[in-house]
């Protein structure tokens, strides 16, 4: 079964209408299509213009739930919510509604800063702001999951999206093709020294060599997986990092292994704002994750995560 749940529509900074988004995905070939518009419930309604306002929660539910149509993919209803401290119980109420099939908790802002859109902020951050940013990030996250309110845990290593952007050299190697730079780097052909990451993540591996922090070797990392493994949520796969400047997906290949070793299950999300975009770098996707050793990807139906072989998933995104 072919399912792709991490996606905006017109409810909030996508481009597609739900019909538009629906039937992009059936001639796509989808059997289930999943839409989560964002939700932020900032707590001096202070909300940014990608999300929905929070008075328009019951539209949106209500036109979700009478959106299906016989002639199209079963339609999931999703949302986006960011993850806010001091905002659990407007979180907990907002998903309190037996329509929606599943919540995606996500960390947007950190520090005051929106991690994924404050360029010109986060590119004045020196090595310590950064580090500090990067710490409290995982924090957030660690938050989110143990808050229980969730159950897909969205681009884990978002910060990484943008910021610490490598010099105009390291751009024109990394950004344009990350394995052949890494390659380029080790001066030679081909080696069995040349690690894993740098094949997958030029970017993440230049930035490395270059001293500056990374999102994620932060000491963070590793207790913000274990809330997750301990709350039982689902990590995606969101291949829309594979398009953004850090040309990697979230969260990096390092840490969907780590997620691995703790039993944590995935789903892939394409992170889609426009109906080409639904299944964008799917067949990278499922082939990163046969390598790291998934054998099972989620599917979600009123707040349940059901498991399917990844070996169907792929053979439904191979089907003519
Ligand atoms: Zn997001
Ligand atoms: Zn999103």
């Amino acid at each position: 079964m072919l399912t792709s749940y991490h996606n905006h529509s017109q409810w909030s900074d996508g481009r597609g209408s739900l019909l538009n988004m629906l039937y992009a995905a059936q001639r796509m070939g989808l059997d289930e299509l999943g839409i989560s518009d964002h939700l932020v419930l900032d707590p001096h309604d202070d909300i940014p213009r990608w999300s929905m306002h929070p008075t328009a929660l019951p539209d949106y539910l209500a036109a979700l739930s009478e959106g299906r149509r016989d002639d199209a993919p079963c339609l999931r209803i999703g949302l986006e919510l960011d993850w806010l401290p001091g905002q659990r119980d407007a979180i907990a109420a907002a998903t309190d509604d037996p329509r929606l099939d599943y919540a995606i908790g996500s960390v947007h802002q950190v520090l005051g800063l929106h991690v994924d859109s404050a360029l010109d902020h986060l590119g004045q951050l020196g090595p310590q702001a950064l580090q500090a940013m990067y710490d409290r990030y995982w924090v957030l996250v660690a938050e989110m999951a143990s808050s229980g309110l969730f159950d897909i845990a969205a681009h884990l290593d978002l910060p990484k999206k943008l910021h610490g952007r490598p010099s105009a050299a390291m751009q024109r190697d990394d950004r344009a093709d990350g394995y052949a730079a890494a390659h380029r780097r080790m001066g030679t052909t081909r080696q069995a020294a040349m690690q894993p990451d740098d094949r997958a993540d030029g970017y993440a591996a230049a930035h490395r060599r270059q001293q500056a922090p990374s999102v994620g070797d932060s000491a963070g990392v590793e207790p913000a997986l274990d809330a997750i493994a301990a709350a039982g949520m689902t990590v995606e796969l969101n291949t829309a990092g594979w398009d953004m400047p850090c040309r990697e997906c979230y969260p990096s290949p390092r840490i969907l292994a780590a997620c691995h070793e703790r039993g944590i299950p995935v789903t892939i999300g394409a992170d889609a704002h426009s109906t080409q975009d639904l299944l964008r770098h799917f067949d990278r996707a499922v082939k990163l994750l046969q390598q790291i050793g998934y054998r099972e990807i989620m599917r979600f139906e009123g707040r349940r995560a059901i498991p399917q072989p990844l070996a169907d998933f792929a053979a439904a995104l191979d089907r003519p």
